[in-house]
């Protein structure tokens, strides 16, 4: 199951995970958008209603749910003063609060699966102080903290919780910032430059990375954040 599967880093990671033989359900307020062999559900993170109902559909379709990413986000931009409570409370919802709405309906399925994973999208915002984008980069600080905390709950029960941590990546998403930019080309070259590779991260790059996190050859690791940001963490790069 991967949430915000329908565009993007979901739809990347639902391929990739199809490519190795998994069942893939996306659920997306875009369903179908869902990229087959994915197939696609109807949820909005935001709704606890939306999301059992999406849960129990996939579990009563195909009878098991072994691994979710969770990876339905929005963004905003901003300094700390820069957004009202309302978008506050908007993109926390979606992009932290979504998490536990979708883990607390899938936990008691995946505490009957022998290979259990979950694996959250979280982002270099989260600790790489990204200008002018206060809220986002709380909203990530938190998908950080949970991921180890998640982790350490359920370890005991088999369950691996990890995250990825994209840099730039070319998704839709991207392609609308780029869009309002002034100056798209220069703001793409721009987004490219801050990463030592010298480009922006492909989605199929981070697909791949969430694929190995949520299937057995990762079966040692849990807790980890795992970078997928051109050398951005590793070589301590700040942004500008
Ligand atoms: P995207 O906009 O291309 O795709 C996001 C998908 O999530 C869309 O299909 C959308 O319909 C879905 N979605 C949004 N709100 C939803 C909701 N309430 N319920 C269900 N589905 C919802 O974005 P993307 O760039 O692929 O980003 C995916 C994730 O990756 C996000 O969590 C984002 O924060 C994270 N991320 C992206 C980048 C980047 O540079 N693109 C970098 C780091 C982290």
């Amino acid at each position: 199951m991967v949430t915000g599967g329908a565009s993007g880093i979901g739809a990347a990671a639902a391929a990739a995970l199809a490519e190795r033989g998994v069942v893939v359900c996306a659920l997306d307020l875009n369903p179908e958008a869902a990229v087959a062999p994915a197939h696609g559900f109807a949820c909005d993170v935001t709704d606890d209603t939306s999301v059992q109902h999406a849960v129990n559909a996939v579990v009563t379709r195909f009878g098991r749910l072994d691994i979710v990413v969770n990876n339905a986000g929005i963004g905003a931009q901003g300094d700390i003063a820069g957004n009202k409570d309302d978008e506050w409370h908007r993109v926390l919802d979606v992009n932290v609060v979504g998490m536990a709405r979708v883990t607390r309906a899938a936990l008691p399925h995946l505490r009957k699966s022998p290979s259990a994973a979950i694996v959250n999208t979280c982002s270099i915002a989260a600790w790489a102080g990204l200008p002018q984008r206060a809220l986002y980069s709380a909203s990530k600080g938190a998908v950080y903290a949970l991921t180890l905390a998640m982790a350490a709950d359920h370890v005991a029960e088999g369950i691996r919780v990890n995250a990825v941590a994209p840099g730039t990546v070319d998704t839709p998403w991207v392609g609308r910032l780029l869009d309002s930019a002034p100056d798209p080309a220069a703001e793409r070259a721009a987004l490219a430059a801050r990463q030592p590779t010298g480009r922006l991260v492909q989605p199929e790059e981070v697909g791949e990375a969430v694929a190995y996190l949520a299937t057995p050859a990762s079966s040692a690791t849990t807790g980890s954040i795992l970078p997928v940001d051109g050398g951005m963490y590793g070589l301590r790069v700040r942004p500008a």
